[in-house]
């Protein structure tokens, strides 16, 4: 991409080795980011579950669907064979709280085995304010939602249902539980002290001119760091949003947004959509090197 580091986050002892909270880190440390859960609660249209979550990865390669001992072998032989890994998120390829007992045991695993990683986790924030205590109490002190919207007629255009209380909500009465539990996780994450980033993903004609509104609320909520990430809509990827002809912004409207918001607007400017089982630092993917049948039996 073209987006370059621009070091505008304070110094902050919570962010110095994290390459996605801090842009000075994203030239030193590394993150893992372990593909431990497939379900998902939610439809996005830009959604294809044969990729992973767009939350925070960009479609690529199907990522190898791990068990959380696996993640676990995996973590130790890349923290083993790269020293510069600081951080190790679940991002996907669905949801990371959909099946929650699988990522918070892969995350028991990691702390116990490698307390050095700070932990991370990517969500789209249905399932998040039954688990910020959880999280919490396992050390998890970094979480990105993805909130594309605040206004549940912009949020139905882009997620047709969620499924909550044992039923598919569709249209406008889905998008309205889910804001609002996804503006109930953020307050409650940020009352524990945790550093919220919040991803929106830039759709054309749906919400671009809303996420200056998106940015206000967070912001004023105290979401830590906001990232506008542009759709990635392909008919090749069988995303819904492709299917209908929709497509993702140029970047000159992506700089646009971004600018719109603001100089104090709390941009991430070098997030890079990694993909939800990257390895390595911020712009490198070394995954290949780790897949889990070149990896040894036990941990080294
Ligand atoms: Fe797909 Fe992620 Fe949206 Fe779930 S939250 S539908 S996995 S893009
Ligand atoms: Fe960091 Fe963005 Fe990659 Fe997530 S997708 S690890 S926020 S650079």
């Amino acid at each position: 991409t073209s987006a370059k580091a621009r070091p505008s986050q304070p110094s902050n002892p919570e962010t110095r080795d994290h390459p996605c909270y801090s842009a000075e880190a994203h030239h030193h440390f590394a993150r893992l980011h372990l593909a431990v859960a497939p379900g998902c609660n939610i439809q996005c249209n830009y959604c294809n579950r044969k990729y992973d979550c767009a939350n925070e990865s960009r479609p690529g390669v199907v990522s190898e669907r791990l068990t959380p001992e696996q993640g676990l072998r995996k973590a130790v032989a890349v923290a083993n064979r790269v020293p510069e890994l600081s951080v190790l998120g679940i991002a996907g390829p669905g949801d990371a709280l959909h099946d929650w007992r699988r990522t918070f045991r892969t995350l028991e695993l990691i702390r116990q085995e490698l307390p050095h990683l700070t932990l991370c986790l990517a969500t789209n924030g249905l399932s998040l304010p039954d688990h910020v205590d959880g999280l919490i109490e396992l050390g998890v002190k970094h979480v990105t939602i993805t909130i594309n919207a605040i206004d549940p007629e912009v949020g139905a255009a882009i997620h047709p249902w969620v499924a909550f209380g044992g039923r598919r909500h569709s249209g406008r009465a889905g998008a309205e539980i889910l804001i609002e539990r996804q503006l109930a996780g953020l307050d409650a994450l940020v009352a524990q002290g945790a550093l919220v980033k919040v991803n929106s993903v830039l759709v054309p004609g749906i919400n671009d001119q809303h996420l200056s509104a998106v940015n206000a609320e967070v912001r004023g909520r105290g979401a830590f760091l906001h990232n506008v990430m542009p759709l990635i809509s392909d008919p090749a990827h069988g995303t819904h949003f492709g299917l209908t002809g929709q497509r993702g912004p140029t970047n000159a409207e992506l700089a646009e947004v971004r600018d719109r918001l603001g100089e104090d607007a709390r941009l991430m400017r070098h997030c890079r959509q990694c993909r939800a089982d990257a390895v390595g630092r911020l712009g490198e993917d070394r995954g290949a090197e780790f897949a889990l049948d070149s990896l040894p039996e036990t941990p080294e």
